[in-house]
């Protein structure tokens, strides 16, 4: 057959070939070692917590090794596509600080040389790559209708194999003659254009993934499409060439497209263009009810959406270092020793990724998160809680206006010192922890075996009461009321046991806390109680 001829005769709109584009976009000057990288999320609905995750596995990559990292806007099934996904991928990206340094940027003019880097205006550049394999015998148009289910193309198929032997066994179409080709050219039938694989699934080869390592995988032999019979390819050929000509070195991709592996492998060896570097990811996963592991799903998990942690109100510092976490264990030890450094100074890299799915987990993520706003101060927590405030809860807002100089001081309690408390992990939980601060309690939490003493300590207690200037005085105050009513054994019992003792001033310290916060855990009481001010104190303790 003349590939030639059969190529004009199926694109003959595509004048420019394959080496115009390569000429066209020059190779990258960039210092040795320098890693291309990108993120290429497909804008079919919110940004996944996992397109952060492995952001973050090229950002890292290209930053250090001072190369590039670009974002493309695979935007080629249009059928799945959702209206403005493509610029909340790219805020979202800049929101959690893995900015892109080229490419597509949702509402903002794209930068770079290598573009378009939106999928949907390259369709040229691609149909000039799937011409130039047709030209070469590497591919060949295939007119199975789309709407022949799979089965009804398998019987055609068997029945075509019985009726005549010197069919190939592969797909129907590479055994079309140019003129079968032609004459279904010309009926205006619409046509696929498919890879010949020349791979035997009995050969295997060994690859070297960056994160799997190396691994023995069998030979592609599916003719897989290279462009669909709307013009457009799927996404084995459009990574090639996109990544090829943006000149991506290393593709860093979810493990979900592992399997398929093989058959762009033979895709770069049938153009005869270099193969590039990948790294598969492991995927974020969560428990299944019955005690399996199941992917984070955007159908059920809330927190599969990147945007989820902003209502939240997770400062975004702890989610990115959660994930960094789930990519380099060693993090932890690295944060633990250099507690105030920036995350982007730990030494990243892809060989420390494990090829084992992670677990989402919200305590190691809140537990990263109360550290890190534990050392932020009272005016940085106001101004976060205030902007998270702005969004998610109006009311709150227009308090913490109001109340400035007060929530500051709320949210100094136990802040701002050598070890400060580790409580808070989100903004949206600050108005309901501190509850107490901006409105009278209920009494919730005593317990029915106290409520006797509860009365009887309260009563004596609010009787005249005037905060003490100091810590220790009221502190002693309390202990002295506690002994009188008999909550302290005798001074000789204490001797022997100060513990008990101790445990009985306690009982009185949670008394007055349960009635001026309404629980029997807070910060600091007498900061508390400095902070709601003597008059409001009594008022809470007269209710
Ligand atoms: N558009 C593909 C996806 O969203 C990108 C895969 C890749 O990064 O190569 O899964």
């Amino acid at each position: 057959m003349d590939y030639n001829k059969l190529a004009d005769l199926l694109f003959p709109e595509i004048d420019k070939d394959l080496n115009y584009y390569l000429n066209k976009y020059k190779k990258r000057d960039l210092p040795k070692g320098a890693e291309v990288t990108r993120i290429a999320p497909s804008p079919t609905g919110f940004l996944h917590v996992g397109t952060i995750y492995g952001a973050l596995i090229d950002y890292f990559t290209a930053k250090q090794s001072n190369g590039v990292f670009y974002m493309r806007l695979e935007d080629t099934d249009q059928k799945r596509e959702v209206k403005n996904a493509g610029e909340i991928a790219y805020d979202m990206l800049c929101y959690y600080n893995v900015t892109p340094n080229e490419g597509y940027r949702g509402s903002l003019e794209q930068i770079g040389d290598y573009g378009d880097y939106i999928q949907s205006k390259r369709t040229n550049i691609y149909k000039a790559f799937a011409k130039h394999l047709v030209s070469i015998g590497r591919a060949f148009p295939c007119f199975c209708n789309k709407s022949e289910s799979k089965q009804d193309i398998i019987d055609r198929r068997n029945q075509e194999l019985e009726e005549s032997e010197d069919i190939d066994g592969k797909d129907p179409c590479r055994a079309l003659t140019i003129e079968q080709i032609e004459a279904n050219l010309k009926e205006n039938k619409p046509f696929a254009i498919r890879l010949l694989s020349k791979g035997n699934p009995d050969n295997q080869f060994e690859f070297e993934d960056l994160i799997k390592g190396k691994r023995t995988i069998r030979e592609n032999n599916k003719d897989i499409v290279l462009l669909k019979s709307n013009g457009i390819p799927p996404y084995s050929l459009a990574h090639l060439v996109d990544d090829t000509l943006m000149g991506t070195t290393i593709v860093v991709r979810g493990e979900e497209w592992y399997p398929s592996l093989a058959s762009h492998l033979e895709l770069f060896d049938a153009f005869n263009l270099p193969r590039l570097k990948y790294a598969h990811t492991p995927v974020i996963c969560k428990n299944d009810d019955n005690g399996g592991k199941r992917k984070l799903s955007k159908r059920k998990d809330p927190e599969a959406d990147a945007r989820f942690f902003i209502e939240k109100g997770y400062p975004k510092t702890a989610v990115v270092e959660y994930l960094i976490n789930l990519l380099n264990s060693d993090f932890e030890l690295w944060r633990a020793q250099n507690p105030t450094a920036h995350y982007e100074e730990f030494n990243f890299s892809i060989s420390k990724i494990g090829s084992n799915n992670p677990m989402f987990d919200f305590n190691k993520l809140n537990d990263i998160s109360k550290t890190i706003i534990s050392k932020m101060s009272a005016e940085e927590v106001y101004n976060n809680v205030l902007t998270w405030a702005k969004e998610f809860d109006k009311p709150f807002a227009e308090y913490l206006i109001k109340n400035k100089d007060y929530a500051i001081r709320v949210f100094n309690i136990d802040r701002e010192t050598i070890k400060p408390r580790k409580d808070i992990y989100a903004w949206s939980m600050v108005k309901e922890y501190f509850d107490y601060m901006w409105n009278k309690p209920e009494i919730s939490e005593l317990e029915k075996q106290d409520e006797a003493n509860f009365s009887e300590f309260i009563k004596a207690y609010k009787n005249g009461f005037i905060l003490p200037s100091t810590k220790e005085d009221w502190f002693n105050g309390v202990k002295v009321l506690a002994e009188k009513l008999g909550y302290a054994t005798d001074n000789k019992a204490y001797k022997a046991n100060p513990d008990a003792f101790k445990g009985n001033t306690a009982k009185a310290c949670e008394f007055i806390r349960l009635a001026l916060t309404g629980r029997k855990n807070s910060p600091d009481l007498y900061e508390i109680m400095c902070i709601l001010g003597e008059k409001e104190v009594n008022s809470r303790l007269n209710a």
